[in-house]
């Protein structure tokens, strides 16, 4: 069984409703889309109205806007809300992110260069280095940089002064950012999967704006099969709209739409081979769960990150899969989604013993105990006190 599965197991590369975008080519693209103001962003409604309170209220102060942790899957809009928070403000964006900050100095270098009220965006905060956040700190809190100057008993610090800015950060993982610097951000938010509505409303105007002539139905469709993501409405649009092109008179249709979603192996509920194919590993080859992702993440031979940041969210929120304090157990919705007989969770662990297989053989940990250590890691992290305040 492991070696059939192990077979179909190909992962596509270029993944059409992969969240993360396909390179600059697709960014152009987005770019054109990407709305400016809070009254053109679709969706995210309550989150749009704190945010608004907060610009109007640091404006009538004439004081920078509050710092900004947005975290959620990728594709959702938050690279987007970091410039349409700068809009508002009349403010500069400075675009960065985590693992590019590799020194002190190559963050020092940015802040240095920030006006009054600009948004500095940092992706994947998550990913910035201790030494790295522990010169965020200062800056974040007093607007300032201390950098250390020669070295043993000639050392000094010498502190620089910057302009007050707005430090957006973003992250999918919101576990992994340490207490010390997820406590320096004024705002922290959640971005939601938007709801078809929202991504019906995003894909009309794109359509305007592209000048794609689109049937109300075939919109609806896209916007039932984009997985919840503006990112990959935009990337299905744009691929739809090359089908209409080449296989039709240039309209997108719906029986066009769904010969494109079909060429792409997008299926009714918008999962791609990756998706099904991880719903498979856990009903096939670990018998519907639990199974530790670690033990999936190595059948399926991709990166325990990108299954937990990039595929694992929407098959959550949809009910495809749970996860237990065990591991991912697959319920009776992925069962049926994929044509296959369900099995009780009972029958499941009495019927072939994967219960306690699947939990501790295979990967030895349960989930459980894998956020246990997750956890104790960022305790450790927490620890770590900013500095200036030593
Ligand atoms: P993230 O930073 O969360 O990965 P982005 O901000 O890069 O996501 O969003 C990807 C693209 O999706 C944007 O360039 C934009 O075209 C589109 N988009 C995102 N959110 C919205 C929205 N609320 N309304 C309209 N388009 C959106």
């Amino acid at each position: 069984m492991l070696m059939s599965i192990a077979k179909t197991i190909v992962m596509p590369r270029d993944r059409i409703v992969g969240p993360t975008s396909d390179g600059p080519e697709e960014e152009r693209f987005n770019y054109a889309l990407r709305p400016q103001r809070f009254a053109q962003y679709v969706g995210q409604e309550s989150l749009i109205r704190k945010l608004n309170i907060a610009v109007q209220a640091a404006r009538s102060r004439k004081e920078p806007v509050d710092h900004v942790l947005l975290h959620g899957p990728p594709g959702l809009g938050k690279t987007t809300l970091a410039h349409v928070i700068a809009n508002e403000v009349g403010a500069q964006v400075h675009v960065t992110n985590g693992p590019a900050l590799t020194k002190g100095a190559d963050l020092v270098g940015i802040l240095t260069k920030l006006s009054f009220g600009d948004v500095l965006f940092i992706d994947e905060i998550h990913r910035l280095s201790a030494v790295v956040e522990e010169y965020l700190y200062p800056a974040m809190e007093d607007f300032k940089v201390d950098i250390t100057l020669d070295q043993g008993a000639h050392a000094r610090t010498m502190t620089i002064p910057i302009q007050p800015f707005t430090l957006v950060g973003a992250t999918t993982r919101i576990g992994l950012l340490t207490g010390p610097m997820r406590g320096r951000f004024g705002i922290s938010e959640h971005i939601e999967f938007y709801d078809p509505e929202s991504l019906h409303q995003i894909l009309k105007a794109n359509a305007k704006l592209l000048k794609v002539e689109a049937e109300g139905p075939a919109l609806w469709e896209l916007a039932r099969r984009s997985r919840g993501t503006p990112r990959i409405a935009n990337r299905l649009l744009r691929r739809v709209r090359d089908f209409a092109t080449v296989e039709g008179d240039g309209k997108v249709t719906l029986p066009i739409t769904k010969s494109a979603l079909e060429l792409a192996a997008i299926d009714g509920q918008g999962l791609d081979d990756q998706d099904r194919q991880f719903l498979r590993t856990v009903i096939e080859v670990y018998g519907g769960g639990p199974v530790g992702i670690e033990a999936v993440a190595a059948t399926m031979g991709e990166e325990r990150d990108t299954l937990e940041d990039v595929i694992e969210p929407y098959l959550l929120q949809n009910a495809f899969v749970t996860r237990t304090r065990q591991g991912r157990r697959a319920t009776k919705v992925a069962y049926e989604h994929l044509g296959l007989k369900w099995k009780p969770p009972q029958q499941q662990a009495n019927g072939d013993g994967s219960l306690f297989d699947n939990a501790n053989g295979a990967e030895g940990i349960g989930r459980g105990e894998e956020e246990t250590r997750e956890v104790a890691k960022n305790d450790r992290k927490d620890d770590r006190k900013p500095r200036g305040t030593r």
